[in-house]
């Protein structure tokens, strides 16, 4: 198929042909780079124009209850389309994923106007981001006006997630255990929301409790330069009370940060990291394919792992044998 035919069906919103060109993007394979590039180039002008919702919170926190409940309320209520993508790095300590195998989302799967593709796990988390971030493009190529991306709250993923969305969500809930619950403070100053879910049965009275005590948590944190404070909400995404006011507080904040201009500094400034990160990928990518780096780099690592070499020495010595600059000019 042509990069000509992937752009025209993933234009016409054919989810079919929006499967196969993310497919395209996922490769690993170098015979299709060139394609991905002309793909991407292609939708490029169509796309920016959804709302990029990140969501994160700790496995069971309910991330796949509530973007089930909440992407049918969108579609149901709202006529809307809604893509769902997730960044899912295998865990570092197992290899495994962390989100999970178990099928996710069962009755937003079954809608029309839904769209949901699992990681493209098994590789690090940059190369994640950037096929994630490619994603989004073309779900936006073709009419997803909504594009939720989850990740669980591990590593450095939440930071890649809130990196390529406009409204970051984190899901809580109440009673289990310390007041965090192992989140950290850093992901707490880069939400624009958090939600307690669960609030349902028994649990909603500890749920108001838990919401009036991190919004007077959340009060301690300096204000955001955007001039937004973080709402916290309580919800069920079991019973789907709570959940249509989590939308109207993520389209408060959308309006709110397109008349004050921050919606667009947002934008711009992941645009700029963006190119650094990709010149970063490109960089190590180039770096791993040299020759004489590709020659050396086994044996240094294992000189590293055995104790033998200190790091510092290793890595300025593969450093040394790579000359990209030169290799451009001969
Ligand atoms: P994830 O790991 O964050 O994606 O969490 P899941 O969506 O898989 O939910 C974990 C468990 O919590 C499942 O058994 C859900 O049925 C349950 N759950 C999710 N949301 C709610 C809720 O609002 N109320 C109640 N009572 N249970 C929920």
């Amino acid at each position: 198929m042509s990069a000509e035919a992937y752009v025209d069906g993933v234009l016409r919103g054919d989810r079919v042909v929006l499967a196969r060109a993310i497919t395209v993007i996922e490769s690993e394979l170098p015979s299709d780079g060139d394609l991905a590039e002309r793909v991407l180039e292609g939708v490029l002008p169509r796309s920016g124009g959804s709302r990029r919702i990140g969501i994160t919170g700790v496995p069971g926190a309910g991330k796949s209850t509530f973007i089930d409940t909440l992407g049918l309320h969108l579609v149901r209520e709202h006529g809307e389309k809604v893509a769902v993508l997730s960044i899912d790095p295998s865990s570092p300590i197992s290899g495994g994923s962390i989100l999970g195998d178990k099928t996710r989302m069962e009755r937003l799967s079954m809608e029309e106007a839904a769209f949901i593709r699992p990681s493209p796990s098994k590789c690090h988390l940059g190369g994640v981001a950037r096929r994630t971030r490619e994603t989004i493009l073309l779900c936006e190529a073709a009419g997803f006006r909504n594009v939720i991306v989850e990740t669980v709250g591990v590593g450095q993923s939440e930071t890649a997630v809130r990196s390529m969305t406009d409204y970051f969500l984190l899901l809580m809930i109440s009673g289990a255990g310390d007041e965090l619950q192992g989140i950290k403070r850093g992901i707490i100053e880069m939400i624009d929301g958090m939600v307690i879910n669960k609030a349902d049965g028994d649990n909603k009275p500890r749920a108001e409790r838990a919401r009036v005590e991190y919004s007077n948590a959340l009060h301690l944190f300096p204000m955001s330069p955007d001039g937004w404070s973080p709402k916290v909400l309580t919800c069920s995404s079991l019973t789907g009370e709570g959940v249509p006011e989590v939308w109207e507080s993520v389209l408060e904040h959308r309006a709110q940060m397109k008349a004050n201009g921050h919606f667009h500094d947002r934008r711009r400034r992941q645009a700029l990291n963006w190119m650094q990160e990709l010149i970063s990928l490109g960089l190590e990518a180039q770096f791993k394919s040299d020759p004489q780096v590709s020659a050396r780099l086994p044996l240094m690592t294992e000189e590293v792992r055995r104790g033998h070499m200190s790091s510092f020495s290793a890595a300025r010595e593969l450093l040394a044998l790579f000359h990209p600059a030169r290799k451009g000019s001969e």
